[in-house]
């Protein structure tokens, strides 16, 4: 193990982990992995107005789903705990006296009304209030007060924050693995509160100090954290401490219009924005997941894997261990990657490809035996499952796809599909059928090869069009037009079945 590459997924359990939270976790893995290096997990739930009690359960299930894997953190072992940040309060509480006794930090007693009011006269003149150098020296803070004065003010229970004292007019230069160098003059920062009336560090300080603590070597974040860089930038010098190298992952995108990919475009198109379902408790609303909608692990990390990365060939199916052997930061693109719900199940159709018979078969049956209302069990239908899960593959991007395919193999078809029916049934066609059910009947090797060769000859002999007998017989057989080659399927549902279902259709036409 590479001791020096150390990266972390950070959630906040405020909620279900978005796709984009599941790929930031994917690119921290595949770095980790690749680098030999330790993934770590770590759980930032310090708003604790945010805290969903589900949110954290719902977070390790799925990336336990996806086979994104911890080396350490919240349920490993590891020597950097407690991984949860609810469990550090005093560790946040001593580096925040430290940089407040360094003068890097202060006490701010205003009120959220005061600055309310203060931000409305400011968006009334056409400005934006900071809370800065700008303005510090005018507020009600300990900067403008004598030790005493903060000390009663405490000792009285006024209500206070700590803020961090961003200092004066200093370029900040910045460094990104993917979008390079950037420059941002501290002056259009904010003095941003490190601890909230709470005594609960913010995101801001609980971040840097554990990503410190933790000897993160890299932080591979989404880039809406890419605003909080400068910020960190500072909090790393006023410590003193050494800075991690940072990667911050371009947004995922609406597949139409502008814009972050959000749940709702997921419920309004059709897709998943969720690896698992995830019911809001609070509104009852469900939302899908790619789990439950039939996507198979690989193909979901598959399809987030080319979110914002490419391999630099035309290859687009890997399986996760590829993806450790290749995966390189530098092919990380800096522009928002837009998502395409079509090549989502693009990518779960090529993994399905790859899936042996018996593995599809397993994953199939119990799905049959829900369709049929009954278990089947026994050899001989799981022979006959393999035979019908080969023959429909190709067609197939789910599991569940073999029964809607395949539904036919299994049961008689009930209704028959009108459109067809009136393309194929024509008058003279009741005639031909009971010709071929004779002729049929006559075939004691009943198998495809065999069957196709007597009845083409039939076709042939009696001079009429091959569609004029194939199509009514696949209507009797399937209930449609559709489905694979028609003599297999003879085959496979055998002479009695067969010509049950077409003397069936011969009464009910
Ligand atoms: N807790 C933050 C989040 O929920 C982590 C951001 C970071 O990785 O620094 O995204």
């Amino acid at each position: 193990m590479n001791k020096d590459i150390r990266v972390r997924f950070a959630p906040s359990p405020t909620g279900p982990l978005h796709m984009g939270g599941v790929r930031t976790a994917l690119f921290n893995y595949l770095f980790a992995r690749k680098n030999n290096g330790t993934m770590i997990l770590r759980i930032e739930d310090t708003d604790q107005k945010r805290f969903v009690p589900d949110a954290e359960e719902y977070i390790k299930n799925s990336l336990a789903w996806t086979g994104i894997t911890f080396d350490e953190g919240v349920d490993n072992k590891g020597n950097f705990g407690s991984y949860k940040q609810s469990e550090r309060k005093e560790i946040y509480q001593k580096y925040i006296k430290e940089l407040i006794d360094n003068g890097k930090a202060y006490y701010a007693f205003d009120t959220p009304e005061s600055l309310d009011k203060l931000r409305k006269e400011y968006e009334s003149r056409k400005e934006v209030f900071m809370y800065n150098s700008a303005t510090r020296n005018g507020l009600n803070n300990s900067l403008n007060l004598t030790k005493q004065e903060v000390e009663e003010k405490i000792k009285n229970g006024e209500k206070y924050v700590v803020r961090f004292k961003i200092p004066e007019n200093k370029i900040v230069k910045l460094k990104d693995i993917i979008r390079g160098e950037m420059e941002v003059n501290s002056n259009t920062l904010d003095d941003k509160v490190l601890m909230k009336s709470d005594g609960l560090p913010t995101y801001h300080l609980a971040n840097i100090v554990d990503d410190h603590l933790m000897k993160i070597s890299h932080v591979i974040r989404g880039e809406e954290w890419l605003p909080s860089l400068p910020l960190h930038y500072l909090l790393y010098d006023a410590f003193g401490w050494e800075k991690p190298e940072f990667a911050h992952l371009p947004l995922i995108l609406k597949p139409v219009g502008k814009g972050k990919l959000s749940k709702r475009d997921g419920a309004k198109m059709g897709f998943p924005v969720f690896p698992m379902e995830w019911k809001d408790e609070k509104t009852g609303e469900i939302y899908a997941g790619y789990k439950e909608d039939g996507y198979f692990p690989e193909s979901f990390v598959n399809l987030l894997a080319l979110l914002g990365w490419n391999p630099g060939t035309e290859q687009e199916v890997f399986t996760m261990d590829e993806l450790i052997q290749i995966f390189d930061l530098s092919r990380v693109n800096k522009s928002g990657a837009k998502f395409d719900p079509e090549k989502a199940k693009w990518f779960q159709h090529q993994h399905l490809q790859r899936k042996s018979t018996d593995e599809l078969t397993e994953l199939f049956l119990p799905i049959l035996n829900e369709k049929l209302g009954y278990n089947v069990q026994g050899k001989a239908i799981t022979d006959y499952t393999k035979k019908v899960i080969e023959l429909l593959k190709e067609r197939a991007t789910f599991v569940k796809d073999f029964w809607e395919l395949g539904q036919f193999f299994y049961q008689a078809p009930e209704i028959y599909d009108k459109k067809a029916m009136k393309k194929a049934w024509k008058e003279n066609t009741v005639e031909l059928m009971k010709e071929v059910v004779k002729l049929l009947e006559n075939i004691n090797d009943f198998e495809a090869k065999n069957i196709k060769e007597k009845l083409s000859e039939w076709i042939n002999n009696r001079e009429i069009g091959f569609g004029k007998v194939m199509q009514p017989l696949r209507l009797a057989l399937v209930g449609g037009l559709k489905g694979p080659d028609l003599f297999e399927i003879m085959e496979m549902l055998g002479k009695t079945e067969v010509l049950k279902r077409i003397e069936r259709l011969i009464v009910n036409a």
